[in-house]
């Protein structure tokens, strides 16, 4: 295989979606030398505030990609739910790293799912629920009912006991194609966020230590607190699925620790993750600056923590506190340039130096 292109600081980055993983990939980018273009549905976003250009288009207007396509010399993806034929047709133009095949599984928690088992990777038990009868012969309970596609931060989930909860619960749904996950009782969340660059080296981020609250995250802790051999299972199975998606950039892991130290991965996100934000102030590299790297096919950079350190997010009204924030010498705080605060959205983080 011929070595690929590297593309020098002074080439463009085209980021499908313009939200603040966009945002803040192009702040990265910029840190190197690289100019940025965002290509997003609104007349404006968050990401475009920063970037060279913007251009606006819909996801399935093809032609708009292509033209888009040719004005830059890479494409990456900020969020998950480009539609796999917009990535296609970009392809056609230019290269898209880290491609479509972790969008096509990373869409879907079924493949999702069924492609983490394949790769050796451990989850918890799961089942299809698509039918009554599905629904009759379910047996992973207590679960959790997800709805297949367009869910995140705990939105088209339910909690269900019983297979009568199950019923309710998917015709709240729509009876749309769900999965059944069982419960698990974890002692904690984790995620590995991995880089694999083009000539396939990888290199895993310390692993961080989550917090939710209603689907949320809330808190990131790095070091994790956790003992070695739990951190070498997480990251194992971060590496893991880089390599089986084959991947040139970045895809994040989360994972359950359960009571008894076995790790089971719950969702995969081929892309900047938020509990990877702390390495903006707390890490040798950035996530973002790895992403960049690694598509641009520069050498990945050192993950040495630098400091402990716990992210916090900063959600609706939260962010109005920025004053304390700012005053706040162990404080690094970063705004999204979001204008309105609705409840339940992201508008920025904190991450608190702990020495
Ligand atoms: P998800 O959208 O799949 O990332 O789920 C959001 C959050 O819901 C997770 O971070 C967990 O806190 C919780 N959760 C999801 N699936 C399970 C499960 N099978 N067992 C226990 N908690 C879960």
């Amino acid at each position: 295989m011929p070595a690929a292109k590297i593309l020098s600081p002074g080439s463009t980055i085209g980021i499908l979606g313009g939200g603040q993983l966009g945002r803040m990939t192009a702040l990265a980018a910029a840190r190197l030398g690289y100019h940025c273009v965002v290509y997003a549905p609104d007349l404006e976003s968050v990401a475009g505030q920063v970037c060279n250009g913007h251009v606006q288009g819909a996801y399935d207007d093809l032609d708009a990609l292509a033209r888009f396509a040719a004005q830059v010399d890479v494409i990456t993806y900020e969020f998950e739910n480009v539609p796999e034929a917009a990535i296609i047709a970009c392809e056609k133009v230019k290269p898209v790293r880290p491609g479509v095949k972790p969008i096509h599984f990373a869409q879907h928690r079924i493949r999702e799912k069924d492609f983490l088992r394949k790769a050796g990777i451990g989850t918890a038990d799961y089942q299809p629920i698509r039918s009554d009868a599905d629904i009759d012969g379910a047996t992973a309970l207590p679960g959790i009912l997800k709805t297949c596609t367009d869910g995140y931060d705990g939105k088209g989930q339910a909690r269900v006991a019983t297979r009568d909860g199950i019923k309710a619960a998917w015709e709240k749904f729509g009876r749309r194609e769900c999965i059944l996950e069982a419960l698990v009782d974890f002692q904690c969340e984790v995620s590995a966020i991995v880089a694999r660059s083009l000539d396939g080296t990888t290199r895993c981020f310390p692993i961080g230590r989550n917090e939710h609250r209603d689907g949320i995250l809330r808190t990131t802790h790095v070091p994790s607190g956790l003992p070695e051999n739990v951190l070498k299972k997480a990251e194992a199975f971060g590496i893991k699925l880089a390599e089986s998606l084959d991947l040139a950039g970045l895809v994040a892991l989360e994972m359950f620790v359960t009571k008894d130290g076995r790790v089971l991965a719950n969702e995969m996100a081929p892309r900047p993750h938020n509990s990877g934000h702390w390495t903006m102030d707390a890490c040798a590299t950035s996530q973002f600056e790895q992403l960049v790297r690694a598509i641009c096919g520069l050498p990945l950079g050192s993950v040495e923590v630098l400091a402990p350190s716990r992210m916090e997010n900063l959600i609706g009204d939260e962010a109005n506190d920025w004053k304390k924030y700012v005053a706040d010498p162990t404080a690094r705080l970063h705004l999204y340039g979001k204008s309105k605060a609705r409840a339940g959205r992201k508008m920025g983080h904190v991450t608190f130096i702990e020495t």
